[in-house]
């Protein structure tokens, strides 16, 4: 799947449409969910043109790819989330429901999550 530049997260990284930011680097943006689904619910995206993880892990050079892990944790220990819990989640291609085209994790926190996926 080509990477499409104006999917809603490269909109957001260029400043065209906004965003409730909770952390950025030189590779890495993440900001609330827009329709959160649980009281703690943030995104975390790389900054490059990746489609998702799938590109992600196969094409970032290795900065990128560790610079977003530590992103990741970061962002749950800023989030207050270490002690209680949190999930993260990231979706990729039509199996999963990936709505947006621009490689991004979930994480999920402030309430026990429930089972993992949904019954078949
Ligand atoms: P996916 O299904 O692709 O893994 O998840 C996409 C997520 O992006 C959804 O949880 C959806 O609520 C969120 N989202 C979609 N559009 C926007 C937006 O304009 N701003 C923010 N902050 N989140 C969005």
């Amino acid at each position: 799947m080509a990477y499409d530049p104006n999917n809603v997260f490269a909109r957001i990284l260029r400043g065209e449409i906004p965003c409730k930011k909770v952390y950025e680097d030189d590779h890495v943006l993440a900001f609330h969910d827009i329709n959160p689904q649980a009281p703690i619910h943030v995104l975390v995206i790389p900054k490059g043109a990746y489609v998702s993880l799938e590109d992600f892990s196969a094409k970032a050079p290795a900065e990128e790819r560790a610079a977003f892990l530590a992103a990741v944790g970061h962002v749950a220990r800023t989030l207050g989330l270490v002690k209680s819990g949190y999930r993260i989640l990231a979706n990729h291609g039509p199996d999963s429901s990936q709505e947006v085209p621009h490689f991004h994790v979930h994480i999920f926190g402030g309430r026990r999550l429930g089972r993992m996926l949904e019954r078949a």
